[in-house]
């Protein structure tokens, strides 16, 4: 699924644009409270008054997350070709994904890396919902497995931060394989008695949540994360998941609580 090298680095030579999600606001777009020198929104893109979760871009997330300097990335250049020669009433697959790129700065939606978080080595990978909503295609699923099996290789724990809307329908069967392909990989690193912690951002939907996004060892949901599959006949929480509160999400998609900082669950074997 390798692109042309010439044309790939042709994408990221020049000015790296910043994602537009993580473009500063002055104010909160919920409760407008002034975001000008908060300490929480300038380092971790939360609102101090109301607790909002601002998008936050993969690269930010990995910063925020591990150790200074000791992230090394893997398959950066992994990028999608357009196996289906896609177009729609918006325009060509491979439009869409040149566009994403040159936004983002990325080559497809996910980064993965080996890092330090406190010290401990791990595999660290984080969706960009900015990249086409983060939807997963066959360079995500491909990246995602490779991760863990990096993992399982290295007998290392693995962190994953999801937000995506679900499979990238313009990849057709190949992105819906993909599922079953980190399904199993996450699998697979769990028989080795490795730890998997996922982090669910808002929104974890679709095949993303149905297949890596559901099955960690621990879960940790932003606040207000939209999380789930879609519509009623969608997938549930299961049974080795705690059910959240679902006030106001679709029905089969849930809400993470508010104002408790973070929710937990955790899968019994
Ligand atoms: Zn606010």
């Amino acid at each position: 699924m390798m692109k042309n090298l010439t044309e790939l680095l042709t994408t990221f030579i020049g000015p790296r644009r910043e994602p537009d999600s993580t473009t500063p606001l002055t104010t909160c777009n919920r409760c407008q409270q002034s975001l000008a020198g908060a300490e929480s929104y300038q380092r971790f893109r939360v609102c101090p008054n109301c607790g909002r979760h601002f998008a936050i871009s993969a690269r930010e997330r990995i910063t925020m997350l591990v150790d200074a300097a000791s992230f090394r990335e893997t398959n950066r250049f992994l990028a999608s070709v357009d196996p289906l020669s896609f177009s729609d009433r918006t325009g060509p697959y491979a439009d869409k994904v040149s566009e994403a790129q040159r936004k983002t700065g990325l080559a497809d939606a996910v980064v993965t890396g080996v890092a330090r978080i406190g010290g401990q080595r791990v595999v660290v990978g984080a969706l960009d919902f900015d990249f086409m909503g983060g939807s997963m295609g066959s360079v995500v699923g491909e990246k995602v497995a490779l991760g863990f099996e990096l993992a399982t290789r290295r007998r290392l724990p693995i962190v994953m931060v999801a937000t995506s809307g679900g499979a990238r329908m313009q990849e057709g069967m190949l992105s819906l394989v993909q599922m079953a392909k980190t399904a199993a990989a996450v699998q697979r690193h769990h028989q080795s008695g490795l730890p998997y912690i996922a982090i669910l951002a808002h929104p974890t939907t679709g095949g993303v949540f149905a297949s890596f996004g559901s099955l960690s060892d621990i879960a940790i949901a932003e606040p207000e994360a939209l999380i789930g599959f879609a519509g009623s006949s969608g997938v549930y929480p299961s049974d080795h998941m705690l059910m959240l509160t679902s006030n106001q999400a679709p029905a089969g998609s849930f809400r993470s609580f508010h104002p408790v900082p973070y929710s937990f669950h955790v899968r019994h074997n």
